[in-house]
């Protein structure tokens, strides 16, 4: 057994690897800058994390989604793996808390948010730490022709300045052609290194079913698919209209949005992930970090504004590679709706330089201060304060990202949590004259541990119960004792941060370069037009046409989505037609040959396929020569 087994066994308990991660563990292991392409679901995460437990050292991983990184990190902490995180929400103290743990304790992950890679704080103890690999995930987020650009990713690259022997692992998965190079070229990649697993998903059939009325084609097809059924939709108003009306027609459905309470989130996820509720309709909010096999169908409502989006969240049906559908609902007026959508997400430049100023004015940051400044941000709140419309400010602060400005971080719920600052004798020497302040203390020393070495989350809910006393006392009594030197209360917060990238400068020099708006304007028409030709082809597998986005230019048709399964005019399905056509082509291609020869073999009636060499006749793809054998005269589709 290779050392990577037994690890896979020994933390794991599976037996065998999947396809690929096995080369690329092999690839990184080896020191090689390596970029791996798997689609979600694929097995990600233990190409880093397997060869990162052979090696000596802590494995830098960069991810932007802070509540991805907090699973990935309980994960791996039941595993007995030691791992711990830095990312915005967390004061000082527990950043360098973290730091000298990680530096002393023998740590085997660091999970990091990309702003944090560019803090001093961070870098001078880089230099101190022994580093075995630096893992990036959702790598696309550094290529400005990706949809999702985050300005800090490219912070990485100037780790590796300070790491210059440490290999990168860089794991995405949508990425175009384009995307592909621009990921290895801002890495520095020492030498080109790509794994890439095919996107085709062969038990997935892609449907697109055009209607003018589209609540009535969704609960058809939820009565015709037996199964766990998740409905995307685009607002968070639609979703719970949805769900109510699938209820109304006798049917088990809850709906989902970032808008609700942690717990209710993790109520609705639960109930869904145990079969309790069979439908969820959600925004695209929902499925990150799920893994549920079984999911029978993947409804879209709406018109999702690129295909990477829609492959991800399409392709969460049928995990467990038993047949499963992806359906897209599409009316004509989507697309229209999705242009104008569109053109919102672009602010005029001077509006947006005015949002810049109001940020400023919000937070009383003056012109060339500012820098790294981490700032809760209420969006709600500074719209209300400085009249503003909420997309067209949310959209120029997205712009003031892009252009390096500003950075906004998802919204983070960070639970309570304190940590004791005297030392556990000290402790019990003090006397309090509170004896509810004492009995807090000793509840809280029954009630957690690990509380002398870290910061620990708490619930005032629950302290409240047993004291017998409001959550507010609780809250009053920590601040008290936070106060008083005994402890440090961190009370909870749910709230997104922008952070300052670099220092406020005047507002006529805000910079707004082509390349954050005029050419993202570009990009997103033309992803949106990409979307949209899926959404309206009537002649090419659904299949193939997503997998051509990615670059894979050569796929067989699916043979199972709806175009595949339509019939052409000679009454045959449409993927046996272009089978049949391909097939030809192909042969012809290998050796010029007469059209009886070219017949043989072919288990359609001979009338269609005459019919399709004639077409291909007419096309001017293939033609007679003077001894009556075929030949090609053009390759292309
Ligand atoms: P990705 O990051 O590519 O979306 P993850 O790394 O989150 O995917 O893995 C998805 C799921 O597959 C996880 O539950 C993981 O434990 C499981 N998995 C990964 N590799 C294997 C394997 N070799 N054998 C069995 N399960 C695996
Ligand atoms: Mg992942």
């Amino acid at each position: 057994m290779s050392p990577f087994h037994a690890i896979l066994k020994q933390y794991w308990g599976y037996d065998a690897f999947r396809p690929l991660q096995e080369d690329i563990i092999q690839s990184i292991a080896e020191g090689r800058d390596t970029l791996a392409l798997m689609p979600t679901g694929g097995g990600k995460s233990l190409t880093f994390q397997v060869p990162a437990l052979a090696k000596e050292g802590t494995c830098i991983v960069v991810t932007p989604l802070i509540a991805l990184m907090k699973d990935q990190v309980d994960n791996l902490k039941k595993r007995g793996i030691r791992a711990a995180s830095l990312h915005a929400g967390m004061t000082r103290a527990e950043i360098i808390l973290t730091l000298d743990n990680c530096h002393y304790g023998d740590f085997k992950f660091l999970y990091i948010s990309p702003e944090r890679l560019g803090t001093d704080l961070f870098r001078q103890r880089l230099v101190q730490m022994q580093i075995s690999m630096i893992a990036v995930d959702e790598a696309h987020c550094i290529s400005q022709w990706g949809y999702d650009f985050r300005p800090s990713y490219l912070n990485i690259a100037e780790i590796r300045d300070i790491l210059p022997e440490v290999p990168v692992l860089a794991l995405t998965a949508t990425a175009t052609p384009e995307v592909v190079e621009d990921i290895q070229r801002n890495l520095r990649f020492k030498q080109s290194n790509v794994f890439r697993m095919s996107f085709e998903r062969k038990n997935l059939a892609y449907v697109v079913r055009a209607t003018e009325d589209k609540n009535k084609a969704l609960l058809n097809i939820l009565n015709k698919t037996p199964g766990t059924a998740v409905v995307y939709a685009r607002s968070r108003k639609g979703v719970k209209e949805t769900a109510d009306f699938l209820t109304k027609n006798g049917l088990s459905a809850d709906h989902f949005h970032a808008g609700l309470s942690h717990e209710i989130k993790t109520k609705k996820q639960r109930a869904w992930q145990n079969d309790e509720t069979r439908i969820i309709v959600a925004t695209n909010a929902f499925g990150m970090g799920i893994d549920k096999a079984d999911v029978r169908v993947v409804i879209h409502m709406d018109v999702p504004d690129s295909m990477e989006a829609y492959f991800q969240e399409a392709g969460r049906a049928g995990r467990d590679g038993k047949k499963a559908y992806a359906v897209l609902l599409y009316h004509p007026s989507d697309a229209s709706r999705l242009k104008k959508n569109n053109s919102d997400r672009f602010p005029s430049k001077e509006s947006i330089r005015t949002v810049y100023a109001s940020l400023a004015y919000y937070y009383q940051i003056g012109v060339g201060m500012g820098c790294n400044s981490m700032l809760p941000f209420e969006l709600m709140d500074f719209c209300h304060r400085f009249k503003y419309n909420y997309n067209q400010a949310y959209y120029a602060l997205k712009i003031l990202e892009q252009a390096g400005y500003i950075e906004l971080t998802e919204e983070l719920d960070n639970p309570s949590r304190i940590k004791f600052t005297l030392l556990r004798e000290q402790l019990y020497r003090i006397q309090t004259s509170n004896s509810k302040q004492e009995q807090l203390i000793q509840l809280i020393l029954r009630r957690y541990t690990g509380l002398f070495a870290d910061y620990i989350p708490i619930q005032e809910s629950e302290l409240a119960e047993q004291l017998r006393c409001s959550q507010q006392e609780i809250y009053q009594m920590l601040l008290h004792l936070s106060k008083a030197g005994v402890l440090q209360y961190v009370p909870r917060k749910k709230t997104p941060y922008v952070i300052y990238r670099m220092d406020r400068v005047d507002t006529e020099r805000v910079a707004l370069p082509r390349s954050v708006w005029e050419d993202r304007l570009e990009r997103s028409v033309k992803r949106i037009q990409s979307m949209l030709q899926y959404a309206q082809s009537t002649t090419i597998c659904r299949s193939r046409l997503l997998l051509a986005y990615f670059g894979e230019k050569k796929s067989d048709p699916c043979g199972h989505c709806d175009v595949c399964l339509s019939k052409t005019s000679q009454g045959i399905r449409h993927h046996q037609y272009t089978a049949c056509k391909e097939h030809f082509l192909q042969c012809l291609s290998e050796k010029d040959c007469s059209h009886e020869a070219l017949l043989q073999n072919i288990d359609l009636p001979e009338r269609v396929a005459l019919e399709i060499l004639r077409h291909l006749c007419d096309t001017n793809r293939i033609r007679f020569d003077a001894e009556k054998q075929l030949f090609v005269l053009s390759k292309k589709n």
